[in-house]
């Protein structure tokens, strides 16, 4: 089982499910050439794919074109389901900044032939993840904003307010599907700005004011 740590504190998260959303930007669906969601793009990655701060990302040999993508992440912090909106932030134990690598040919061909997006999204190292920021230690719930830097270069900024999806009704939309567990994931999706990373390139996701991760990405 993966764990995250917790900033500042002795407290380890187990982590079991990760949740991960798609389009929840208006500029990146638009960027996407996709349709404005009525109800959250829900798909998951296995715990295996998640990365800690450091760890070398692992494109593998299915694809020629790995995406960085990089997402505000939520952590549960107790387990619940069918949780109103109102209710849901007391299930939030706090937000970390992640990135949901992408095989994006192996994405692309299955949106062509109708087909998941487990192997695209789902394969070792394509969840880096900083430890948490707990609820405790965040100031600026309202104006929580992230950036991505390849080789240095800032090449995405996010911020909380400009969601489609907000985290609460995130958590209280998965919450009437499935049962959520303390140390479970939902990464919230990204902005504009994903782009092709390769052999070499050093991506730097940062929760702007509190944390950050910095991997380097190889091509196996
Ligand atoms: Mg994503």
């Amino acid at each position: 089982m993966k764990t995250v740590r917790v900033r500042n504190s002795e407290q380890i998260l187990q982590v079991n499910k990760v949740f991960c959303l798609g389009r929840n930007y208006l500029e990146h669906a638009r960027e996407m050439k996709a349709e404005i969601p009525e109800a959250p793009v829900v798909f998951m990655k296995p715990a295996t794919a998640l990365l800690n701060d450091g760890e070398d990302i692992m494109r593998p040999p299915i694809s020629k074109l790995l995406h960085f993508e990089a997402e505000l992440v939520v952590a549960i912090g107790k387990t619940g389901n069918r949780v109103s909106p109102i209710k849901a932030k007391d299930f939030i134990f706090g937000y970390g900044i992640g990135l949901d690598m992408t095989l994006r040919d192996v994405q692309d061909e299955a949106k062509r032939k109708g087909l998941p997006w487990t192997t695209a999204k789902g394969f070792d190292t394509s969840g880096p993840i900083s430890e948490i920021v707990p609820m405790s230690q965040i100031t600026n719930r309202q104006e929580l904003s992230f950036e991505c830097r390849v080789n240095s270069v800032p090449r995405q900024r996010g911020s909380i307010k400009n969601m489609i999806f907000s985290p609460e009704y995130i958590v209280s939309f998965l919450s009437f599907i499935f049962t959520l567990e303390e140390g479970d994931l939902i990464f919230t999706g990204t902005p504009e700005g994903v782009g092709e990373v390769g052999e070499g390139d050093t991506i730097e996701a940062e929760l702007l004011g509190y944390t950050k991760i910095t991997h380097k990405v190889k091509v196996a």
